[in-house]
């Protein structure tokens, strides 16, 4: 069984960022899963909710309805507080990953690199950080070996990829994007699921039509990666396909 495990910051990030890529891959009979590391109660857009546990709650709903619209088989929700991800603790961050990895043992993780996507915003560059630590580490019987009971077993996925790019927006923090060795045509049609699914996110309706103009005018029925790591050695190469040379285990 081929898997993809995407791992993001904040329910809407498997959408905005990733939405076209579940789509075409659980259309193609992979099993997706989706990881995200906060509840996003720091968001300036609210909905009705009075508090930040009413937002959790909202916002891990809309992420279950968004994962659902993308045919996501396993979609969770961590409880890392938003916006501080750079001041999370990254043993206990890239454990809570690994423990994951080795659970769903996924053949490709993607996720953002450094740059924080095309936002730049840093718990996307944070979550990054935490699953490439979690691509590695995974596959090791010295690391979190407290783990490794009940028939858990490392597991080292064969390929990492970063979220990339071929453009900046404009009025954000800079950012030095990884290069492209990827870009995977999603069509026309998988680009209204993707925005269809983050619609599913209400309370963030007053951001719809910036995210929508940003990915469609640039983008387009394009998304894009970096192939930062793989099992076994390569010389870089361009990709239409994150499963290119997987081995199926
Ligand atoms: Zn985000």
């Amino acid at each position: 069984m081929r898997k993809l495990l995407c791992i993001t910051a904040h329910p809407d990030d498997e959408a905005g960022a990733f939405g076209g890529t579940l789509l075409l891959y659980h259309e193609r009979g992979v099993q997706t899963s989706v990881i995200c590391m906060t509840e996003g109660t720091a968001a300036r857009n609210r909905g009705t909710a009075k508090t930040n546990e009413e937002l959790a709650a909202l916002r891990r709903a809309e992420f279950a309805q968004s994962c659902k619209v993308l045919g996501v088989s396993h979609g969770e929700v961590l409880s890392y507080l938003d916006s501080k991800l750079d001041r999370a603790d990254l043993y206990q961050a890239v454990g809570d990953l690994v423990l994951r990895i080795r659970r769903i043992r996924p053949q490709v993780i993607v996720t953002f690199g450094p740059d924080g996507g095309l936002t730049g915003h840093l718990d996307h560059a944070m979550a990054g950080v935490f699953g490439t630590m979690a691509f590695e580490w995974a596959g090791r019987k010295d690391r979190y070996p407290e783990q490794l009971q009940d028939g858990l077993t490392p597991h080292q996925a064969q390929k990492l990829y970063y979220h990339a790019s071929d453009f900046l927006l404009p009025d954000r923090p800079p950012i030095s994007q990884p290069t492209i060795t990827t870009r995977l045509e999603i069509g026309a049609e998988r680009f209204e699921q993707k925005d269809h699914a983050f619609r599913q996110h209400t309370t963030q309706t007053p951001l719809f039509e910036r995210v929508r103009k940003n990915l469609g005018d640039a983008l387009g029925t394009m998304e894009m990666f970096h192939l930062a790591a793989t099992k076994t050695p390569q010389q870089a190469k361009l990709e239409t396909d994150l499963f290119e040379g997987v081995v199926d285990d």
